[in-house]
């Protein structure tokens, strides 16, 4: 039967496939593909867990005291024969070699499929039978996660192309929240649409789906419990939308408009090669935002002239304890820098903290099983001011790349002067050493994030010590109007358009403009074609955004005169709806 289901339009466009159902286990659990040379091997680590588990289930049974209830024995009894039966390693074998699902991703997926079928039995007995299956599984896991040659592969396992592997049909992801961590390892890969119950429009889940470019819907409640393994799904990216099991009609409608939309997208890339200017004359600058090296090649292709944030922590997340070292992230941060061409490339510390864990954690399992308020914790900036040995490496590993380009450091979440002066100290440690080693470093400029509101209200005061700042206005919305970004429940107070925000926004860059001081804006505000006027008028000229935004925000910029724009701005700036302001001011 076709069902709607609402939530937040997090990226654009219209996509049609079957769902993926991924499972949120306990136990960290990687999702990614394999290839299908590996899918023997993996079915065998499969038969290799289920046996090592009924080993230790058997030993368990045997060493039982002879005094112990009598009940624990037959609760042995259960789960080995929960494990030997077919529906839960056979069927998991099926997704391996169908799907190419990694081991413990088919594990978790026959998992969820089972478990629903535990829920709709009327039998209360056997209904409860489904913790014991959780049970299981969870052991199955955790012999997997033994396994050396699993850890080694975990977030590295090559992305596969949409025909690599046995089904033929798109397909679209459905979760209850993925992590960060997991999000990346499906960049390039099959999945044509997402879809999570959880999130909001700027969680860092909702911004990796957003530098795909396909559409997702986050935010989608109890999408990942309606809908079932392989039902026919659109999602409208535009709306907010998830429609499951449309009908020929509605399926045919959508089709259309994902005709039109990739029309409209062909359309905008032939700006490409468009110089960035005004209708006046003004140049603006369009930069990326890149996770990975390997962004920087759809950042030129979409006309970007530098990377304007490197989130540097994605070389960090889901390492399972084994962090890169300053080797690895100076080959990392060098070949960006090579790919770039000359063109400039701000290299940010790690963002670490929120809803960015090290381990391979969902926004939801981190704020229920770890930190009280990961957002207000040690995050950031603060979080390797407190890891000195980490950020000396990281730093040195950014100061080396300069020899390869012309490299600019970013550093997130500055809100003390303290912390200002200490950044100051480590850099001047990492260059003293760098030099006492003989290695060649070319002049790095030196940037403050503004995405707090206390450093944003004292700008004037953070501006001496740098050559540029970037507001990151995701973070500073979140900040300003005391609103988890990550959080679908509050997502609806999420208000770029807050008076106090677009306040503060205006604030930084007429300061930064009278210092001297260059001024970029690189949260999702940058990549978003209704702000483009706004920041404009306020004498913004550097945009930094994902590559896929470049040529609409271009759009936008080479039909603006920033002369009218900018006489217009003290009437948005004073109005107590900026955005209904705004839509009269700016309108040509
Ligand atoms: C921001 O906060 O706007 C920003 C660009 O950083 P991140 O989204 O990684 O927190
Ligand atoms: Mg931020």
């Amino acid at each position: 039967m076709s069902m709607q289901l609402f939530g937040l339009p997090v990226s654009r466009g219209v996509a049609i496939g079957r769902a993926v159902l991924v499972a949120s286990s306990r136990l960290d659990v990687a999702h990614y593909f394999i290839s299908s040379e590996h899918v023997r091997d993996e079915v065998d680590r499969l038969h290799q867990a289920r046996d090592a588990v009924a080993a230790e289930l058997t030993a368990l049974q045997r060493d039982l005291p002879a005094d112990a209830p009598p009940e624990l024995s037959a609760l042995l009894d259960v789960h080995l024969m929960l494990l030997h039966d077919e529906a839960l390693s056979g069927a998991a074998r099926t997704w391996i070699v169908e799907r190419h699902y990694n081991a413990e991703w088919a594990l978790s997926a026959q998992l969820e499929v089972l478990a629903r079928q535990f829920d709709e039995m009327d039998d209360d007995y056997l209904r409860e039978r489904k913790a014991d299956l959780e049970q299981v599984v969870e052991r199955m896991l955790r012999a997997m996660s033994r396994d050396p040659a699993a850890l080694a592969q975990v977030g590295y396992a090559p992305a596969l192309g949409p025909r690599d592997f046995a089904g033929e049909d798109p397909l679209v992801l459905v979760a209850s929240d993925v992590a960060p961590a997991d999000m990346m390892s499906f960049k390039r890969s099959v999945f044509t649409g997402f879809i999570t119950d959880v999130g909001g429009r700027t969680s860092h889940t909702a911004i990796v789906a957003r530098s795909m470019d396909i559409p997702a819907v986050v935010g989608a409640r109890e999408a990942s419990r309606l809908i079932r393994s392989d039902d026919w799904i659109i999602i409208d990216g535009d709306a907010g939308v998830v429609i499951v099991d449309p009908s020929p009609i509605v399926l045919e409608e959508y089709r259309f408009r994902q005709r039109q939309s990739e029309l409209e997208r062909a359309r905008l890339n032939r700006l490409r090669d468009t110089p960035s200017l005004t209708l006046d004359g003004q140049p603006v600058e369009l930069l990326a935002n890149i996770e990975q090296p390997g962004d920087a090649v759809a950042a030129l292709e979409a006309g970007a002239t530098g990377v304007g944030l490197f989130r540097s922590e994605f070389l960090f997340m889901g390492r399972a304890g084994d962090l890169p070292d300053e080797e690895e992230q100076f080959e990392a941060y060098r070949s960006a820098v090579i790919a770039m061409k000359g063109f400039p490339v701000t290299i940010r510390t790690v963002d670490i903290g929120a809803d960015k864990s090290l381990e391979r954690l969902s926004a939801q399992e981190l704020r229920h099983e770890h930190v009280l308020n990961p957002a207000l914790g040690l995050r950031a900036i603060r979080w390797s001011l407190s890891e000195p040995g980490m950020f000396r490496q990281q730093l040195r590993a950014i100061l080396r790349a300069s020899a390869f380009g012309r490299v600019r450091i970013l550093f997130p979440m500055v809100a003390h002067l303290s912390e200002v002066r200490l950044i100051h100290d480590a850099l001047k440690r990492a260059r003293q050493q760098l030099d006492d080693a003989g290695h060649a470093c070319s002049h790095v400029e030196v940037g403050a994030m503004i995405e707090v509101p206390a450093a944003a209200l004292g700008i004037t005061h953070f501006l001496p010590h740098f050559d540029f700042v970037s507001i990151g206005t995701n973070d500073l919305i979140q900040y300003t109007l005391a609103i988890d970004r990550a959080d679908d429940a509050v997502a609806h107070l999420y208000d770029p358009w807050h008076p106090a925000v677009i306040g503060l926004i205006a604030g930084v860059i007429a300061s930064a403009a009278a210092h001297g001081k260059a001024v970029s804006v690189c949260g999702e505000m940058a990549g978003d074609p209704a702000f483009t006027e706004l920041l404009l008028a306020m004498g913004l000229r550097s945009f930094s955004m994902h590559p896929v935004q470049v040529p609409a925000i271009k759009q936008r910029i080479v039909r603006a005169d920033t002369r009218r724009l900018s006489g217009a701005l003290t009437r948005v700036l004073q109005a107590g709806d900026p955005m209904q302001e705004a839509a009269r001011a700016f309108a040509a």
